[in-house]
């Protein structure tokens, strides 16, 4: 294949041939999954757009902006805060680990009974697949679940890494921890980029990627809508795309494409007929290009309206308080909101319970199936209580484990669509 970016992937020492491997089957999984829908916005040529330059212009940005002198920063978890990254002129990528590439490369890391998310990054990783990771100055860390915490350490030898510590409690004690935490990801950024974090700087990065989530929230705003006029898979693209795109360029398109919604929800006009069952998506995030779940609920005769998940809402319900006029008052903010995650590695966790629940009601969904990947014991946890307080509001859901692989796709069907007959 003869692509204008293969000198520049080259330089990235990316292993060619297995590369273009990659590119032709995620090319024709995005063909069958996103072009063949029927009635899509005219703002999904964005999202189209950003997906077939994924490993192509936005990496040729990100290697121009390297030669301007700006770092590149890799994440794994909503936990980073990008704030302080944008403040430090850094740019932020989520490294996307959602296909099963290098699997048994990285088995040679961690144990086989790790999730799919943690052995796809090491996999991308070891068989030099992702121009993303090739090109980070800096990959962060977070010590969320006992898989990763791990996985960090002989990854941590193959990259420049940095780990925060997460803590797994909600008290004054934890939120101190978390505060130098905070403190320790804006000294280590600082020492990466040579710019130091003035008030001023910070005040920007706060309101654009306040201004990102805002967009986000527009978005998860409209889809309350019946008929619901956005399909699942195009906003769980948004959500990802959210991930690696410029924000600023991002926030813009959102704001777009939410208007082209507010004017197909004032004509009632949808891309599922109303009376389509509803579904919210809840649990493990779901990274580029894991589509495999919303593309079988959505071919299955039901609609997605809502994701809680960190490529979702988790990432976008809760903005960095604007009022904090010094320096030291905005990083209060910064850790403030982020210890409003409720990732299921906090324990007890019932804001969890609660927000999903809440979302499954604003979004007036008809019931919410559970996403769990295979070995991941937090959200494999909280799944089993999670049923039960949906059960006890009357919400049906439906409990999935599963991987990135392909083996399961009937199985699945079989499963969802039985679920969906039963909420008609
Ligand atoms: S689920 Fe938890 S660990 Fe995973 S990305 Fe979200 S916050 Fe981070
Ligand atoms: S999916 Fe679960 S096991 Fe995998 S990295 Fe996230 S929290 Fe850890």
């Amino acid at each position: 294949m003869t692509s204008p970016y293969k000198e520049m992937w080259e330089r990235l020492d990316l292993d060619l041939e297995a590369h273009d491997a990659l590119l032709d089957v995620l090319g024709k999984f995005y063909g069958d999954i996103y072009l063949s829908q029927q009635g899509r916005l005219r703002g999904a040529e964005y999202l189209d757009f950003v997906l077939s330059e994924v490993h192509g212009l936005r990496i040729k940005e990100i290697q121009d902006a390297k030669a301007q002198g700006r770092k590149v920063v890799g994440t794994f978890c909503v936990f980073v805060p990008e704030e302080i990254t944008l403040a430090a002129d850094a740019v932020q990528v989520g490294l996307c680990a959602g296909a099963e590439a290098g699997k048994e490369l990285a088995e040679t890391m961690v144990p086989r009974n790790t999730c799919s998310l943690i052995k796809s990054f090491i996999g991308f990783k070891l068989a030099r697949l992702c121009p993303y990771t090739e090109s980070c100055d800096l990959i962060v860390g977070e010590t969320t679940c006992d898989g990763k915490k791990k996985a960090y350490e002989p990854f941590g030898e193959l990259v420049n890494m940095h780990v925060m510590e997460v803590p797994q409690q909600k008290n004054a004690a934890d939120r101190a921890l978390w505060k130098a935490e905070v403190l320790r990801y804006k000294e280590e950024i600082e020492k990466l980029t040579g710019v130091t974090i003035t008030a001023e700087r910070l005040a920007t990065a706060i309101r654009t990627v306040n201004d990102k989530r805002r967009a986000l929230q527009r978005l998860t705003a409209l889809r309350a809508a019946s008929p619901a006029p956005i399909s699942g898979r195009d906003a769980l693209l948004v959500n990802q795309i959210s991930f690696y795109d410029d924000p600023v360029r991002f926030t813009a398109k959102m704001n777009e494409l939410c208007d082209e919604l507010e004017a197909r929800v004032a004509r009632g006009e949808g891309v599922a007929e109303a009376g389509t069952p509803r579904l919210l998506l809840s649990g493990c995030p779901m990274a580029v290009p894991n589509w495999k779940l919303p593309y079988i609920v959505e071919s299955s005769g039901a609609v997605i309206v809502g994701e809680e998940s960190c490529i979702g809402t988790r990432n976008s319900r809760d903005l960095v308080d604007e009022s904090g006029a010094t320096l030291d008052e905005m990083l209060d903010a910064i850790a403030d909101r982020y210890m409003k995650i409720d990732c299921a590695c906090f324990t007890p966790n019932t804001e969890r319970q609660e927000n999903v629940m809440d979302l499954a009601k604003t979004l007036n969904a008809d019931g919410v199936i559970q996403y769990n990947l295979l070995f991941c014991q937090p959200y494999a946890n909280e799944s089993i209580r999670l049923d039960k307080t949906l059960a006890a509001e009357g919400i049906p859901s439906l409990s999935i484990e599963t991987d990135y692989s392909m083996e399961d796709v009937q199985q699945l069907k079989t499963r969802v669509e039985a679920f969906v007959e039963t909420l008609d």
